[in-house]
């Protein structure tokens, strides 16, 4: 048997279950799960707001799609991965067959299964992975940074599509993509890369990750501050939207620079009014939507920024839990008190 949160009902909270170890299907890696941190999309399934309806098909199901642990077992036709790897999951699972999958875009496949949505996920002692989203990582990458190279890679490719060498960034939202978005801006060698958030625990952790400068948007004059430090590269050349917040998008419109670069990654439903002479075609505004990781190549350079200490996600890792404590580990991740909230199930067995 093992323990697993799960959400048993369409209403707020999730339960601590008891259920059995769940057995490998042929194209299935099993996991003891060693780390898993909570996302923005499983504090929606904990307050059950109406996106969530749109994404999961049936009750029950374990929340969870950032994990990582140690394998357990295989599947008998799954080649790449054998018992004792260190593994972490893959949140989008292609089909391998469609348009999408077949032009080397499987992270957006039409067929896509989302672990830890429409599959079961990690805030469990075990958990299945299918083959396809099963990343092997390397031995000296421990769990509780290998279960971020999903949320990692996000922010990665947005500051890979920024193209930040050189410019000012504005990050919006200094939650945890927020923060690896100013760490990769740090790495990639932007100059100017300014922080944007409501809350001063998240903008004094955003500082540590490399911002060099933090604005708490509470304040009446942000708009003015932001375009007074970037006065002498004619603006703001690269925003990085974490927050999901459409008024901080539209807003961000005003500061960003002709010719600059706005990369998309917080999701809202909220529409987003913008004018589109003044907004995208005078200034010739790149607009980029990314949804997910490239499978694999941005695990890869993920990856070695971790191994070769290049990035350092301690900062940002502000509490660790057992899956008994789920509620307070869920209320301290709605409160913004924390920044990322980590479930270390099976804590007391083996080395990290
Ligand atoms: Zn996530
Ligand atoms: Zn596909």
């Amino acid at each position: 048997m093992m323990k697993a949160i799960m959400k048993t009902q369409e209403k707020e909270g999730f339960e601590l279950c008891e259920l059995p170890v769940p057995k490998v299907g042929k194209k299935d890696v099993l996991i003891k799960v060693r780390a898993a941190a909570i996302c923005g999309s499983d504090l929606k399934f904990y307050k059950w707001l109406p996106w969530c309806k749109k994404v999961i098909r049936s009750l029950p199901f374990i929340p969870g799609h950032e994990c990582a642990g140690e394998v357990t077992a295989v599947g008998k036709e799954v080649q790449g991965i054998k018992v004792g790897d260190k593994v972490a999951a893959e949140t989008h699972v292609p089909c391998g067959v469609c348009w999408q999958c077949r032009h080397h875009r499987p992270h957006t496949c039409e067929n896509m299964e989302l672990f830890g949505h429409t599959l079961n996920g990690g805030f469990a002692e075990f958990a299945l992975i299918p083959e396809a989203a099963a990343r092997r990582i390397p031995q000296e990458i421990p769990f509780d940074y290998g279960c971020l190279l999903e949320p990692m890679g996000i922010p990665f490719r947005a500051v890979e599509r920024g193209d930040v060498k050189g410019e000012s960034v504005v990050v919006i939202g200094c939650g945890p993509i927020g923060q690896f978005a100013i760490a990769f801006s740090k790495i990639f060698g932007a100059e100017t890369i300014i922080g944007l958030d409501v809350n001063e625990k998240r903008l004094s952790i955003a500082k540590k990750m490399g911002a060099t400068h933090l604005i708490n948007v509470k304040k009446k004059m942000f708009l003015q501050e932001i375009k007074l430090l970037t006065k002498d590269c004619g603006g703001v050349g690269v925003i990085i939207d974490a927050s999901g917040d459409a008024q901080a998008m539209k807003e961000a419109f005003s500061y960003l620079r002709v010719g600059g670069r706005f990369v998309i990654l917080g999701q809202t439903d909220e529409p987003l009014a913008l004018n589109p002479s003044m907004d995208i075609i005078f200034k010739e505004a790149q607009i980029i939507g990314l949804f997910g990781r490239e499978i694999w190549d941005t695990w890869e350079k993920t990856e070695k920024l971790l191994t070769s200490g290049a990035i350092d996600p301690s900062p940002l890792i502000t509490h660790r839990f057992s899956l008994n404590e789920h509620e307070r580990a869920f209320r301290i991740a709605l409160s913004g008190e924390g920044c990322k909230v980590l479930f270390i199930p099976n804590r007391n067995s083996g080395i990290m």
